[in-house]
């Protein structure tokens, strides 16, 4: 089975290598050339174009920031749907709308091409662990040929159902970190303004009912050390609440928390913070309170 993997970034960048390592060829492209080198160094072969590597591959995996770019790697004049062979699998592991994805599967489906959607959670870490969870959308059988690759790039695989399933999952799943994210800066900020350690609140909170992951994990990894380089950007959360009030307005549901988790987004990006992990929004909490929830102990150079 020849692989291609297109989108070469924090992420993409450790599951192209996982899949290397697991002795699969690979042929890799990114539009920034350097992102390729890494991959080439470790035994992967490069393509100039989406166009080229589709003529020479039987799946293709793409791993873009948003739909904008993965429309134009799978419909642009050198994208992939201009050198695939019929049947070429195409596996978009980006996070995008469902009805983006929808989309462009119908479009390649129209083309004899095959389609999945399979967002991922789990982040940078989980990426370059193997370890992250995959949320696949679309047919049993092509699922099952990509199976062996998903077992190089991830722990827990979900078949969760048709083209565009993947992504309605990723979004529930990202409206609710986003919106926990918000939760627990406003409540810790409360707690150290109210003169609590936030150490003492991080050991008694992270055993009691007020828990989640953004809690668990960003907590001490970045809020109280003061480091927030990503991670998981604030850019990139804007962008999943977006999509989820997109689908909001699609299905006529009210989202409230969702809309002022946006705003709260927007404003942390305002602050030019748009790369710094979604835990920074804390920030926002501390220029009100006067004050900042770090640890000594923790502490990084932030
Ligand atoms: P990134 O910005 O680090 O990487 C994107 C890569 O795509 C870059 O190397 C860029 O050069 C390349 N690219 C952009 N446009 C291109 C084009 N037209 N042709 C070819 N290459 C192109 O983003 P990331 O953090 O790796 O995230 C990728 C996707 O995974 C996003 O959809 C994101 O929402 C999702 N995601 C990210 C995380 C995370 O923690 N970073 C976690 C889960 C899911």
């Amino acid at each position: 089975m020849r692989v291609g993997f297109i989108g070469l970034g924090n992420m993409g960048r450790p599951m192209a290598k996982n899949i290397l390592q697991k002795g699969f060829p690979l042929i890799v492209y990114d539009i920034v050339p350097t992102a390729m080198s890494h991959l080439i160094d470790q035994g992967a072969q490069g393509a100039s174009s989406p166009k080229e590597l589709a003529g020479r591959v039987d799946i293709v995996i793409t791993m873009l920031p948003d739909a904008k770019a993965v429309s134009s790697v799978l419909e642009g004049e050198e994208g992939v749907f201009a050198g695939a062979r019929k049947g070429l699998l195409i596996v978009d592991m980006s996070t995008v709308a469902p009805s983006d994805t929808q989309r462009l599967a119908q479009e390649a489906m129209a083309r004899g091409l095959r389609y999945l959607d399979a967002p991922v959670s789990g982040g940078v870490a989980g990426a370059e662990a193997g370890k992250l969870t995959i949320m696949v959308g679309g047919k049993e059988e092509d699922y099952k040929q990509c199976l062996p690759l998903f077992q190089c790039m991830g722990e827990r695989i979900y078949h969760v159902g048709d083209i565009g399933s993947g992504n309605a999952v990723k979004l529930v799943n990202n409206l609710l970190l986003g919106i926990n994210m918000i939760g627990v800066a406003e409540a810790l900020t409360l707690g150290v303004k109210a003169g609590l350690k936030p150490e003492v609140l991080l050991e008694v909170i992270k055993n009691s009912s007020g828990q989640s992951y953004a809690f668990t994990s960003k907590v001490p990894s970045f809020i109280l050390s003061g480091h927030f380089k990503p991670g998981f950007s604030i850019n990139l959360q804007h962008k999943d609440i977006e999509l989820a009030l997109q689908t909001a307005k699609e299905c006529n549901i009210p989202l409230l928390l969702g809309s002022v988790a946006y705003q709260v987004y927007t404003l942390a990006r305002g602050k030019g913070w748009g790369q710094e992990d979604i835990s920074a929004v804390i920030k926002l909490w501390e220029e009100v309170a006067g004050l900042e929830v770090r640890y000594a102990e923790l502490r990084k150079d932030g």
